[in-house]
């Protein structure tokens, strides 16, 4: 693809997070890191002007496109006829997917908008249950983020809401300069795999619950930073309280849970 082509037909929209990939070989790359196992269909947020869709055609799977961008749209609808039945031409938050995929599993990839990509790896987990595996491009700390494991500095909500369902693997950084614009950061691209068994051992509401108000306040201790569950002076006895948010692995919290849920307040 060429520069002008980007230039002269979709002008980039920063409002959008749009930063249209130039790299032919990264976006096969892309691509190539999903395993194509237990689905036929893909999702894919945010295609602008087909970069990555091109080559998701080639695959043995029905390819689904979402992009709010309507001259992006556009642009597809022109250049990928195949491809028109299947675009869906809406906000990926705001959409509901089954009316697309009904109860189907379907994998997601996009080298996605940066401004929104918290918010569609919360939107992913909601749907686990559909989404066997995800894979694309998100600002690299972003990516490093859900990936971490505890101990890194990095390692926060994300990467223990996400670590619960999906095995996390950070696969290659990406420089800003294969980008039109380039962003200001650097890029990097991760797949998520469903694990084989992802329900959890305790209630889900609680488990998010108590990693999002542990992470809240990372510097204390969790006996501190867990105050407002109101327990009994037993539980905040163990030993598990005394460390703090980011020492936990995921299945320390999801036994952090348990307690929690079975704790016995005797006042
Ligand atoms: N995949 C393309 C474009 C990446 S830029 C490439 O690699 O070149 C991100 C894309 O996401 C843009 O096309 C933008 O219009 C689209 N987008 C932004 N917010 C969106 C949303 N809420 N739902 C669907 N698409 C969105």
């Amino acid at each position: 693809m060429s520069k002008q082509r980007s230039n002269n037909e979709v002008k980039a929209k920063k409002f959008l997070g749009q930063h249209f990939l130039e790299d032919e070989a990264i976006a096969e790359k892309i691509v190539d890191s999903l395993k194509i196992k237990d689905y036929n269909n893909i999702l894919e947020i945010g295609p602008g002007m087909g970069v990555l869709t091109k080559y998701l055609l080639k695959k043995p799977v029905t390819t689904y496109v979402i992009e709010i961008d309507r001259e992006s749209i556009a642009y597809l609808k022109n250049n990928y006829l195949n491809l028109a039945p299947r675009i869906i031409e809406k906000d990926f938050l705001k959409y509901d997917l089954s009316e697309t995929f009904k109860e189907e599993p379907f994998a997601i990839i996009g080298n996605f908008p940066y401004n929104i990509s918290t918010q569609i790896v919360f939107k992913t987990l909601e749907l686990r249950h559909q989404i066997p595996e995800f894979s694309g491009m998100f600002q690299k700390e972003v990516a490093q983020r859900i990936c971490s494991k505890e101990g890194s500095k990095v390692y926060g909500i994300l990467s223990v809401l996400t670590q619960a369902f999906y095995d996390a693997e950070y696969l290659f950084t990406v420089p800003p300069t294969v980008f039109n614009p380039p962003p200001r950061v650097e890029s990097g691209v991760l797949r998520l795999t469903r694990k084989e068994d992802y329900s959890l051992p305790c209630n889900e509401k609680l488990f998010f619950r108590v990693v999002k108000t542990a992470f809240q306040q990372r510097r204390k201790t969790l006996r501190n930073s867990l105050k407002t569950f109101n327990l009994s002076i037993s539980l905040k006895a163990n030993v598990i309280f005394e460390k703090r948010p980011e020492q936990l692995s995921v299945s320390q919290f999801l036994k952090l849970t348990s307690l929690i849920e079975n704790d016995v307040v005797n006042e």
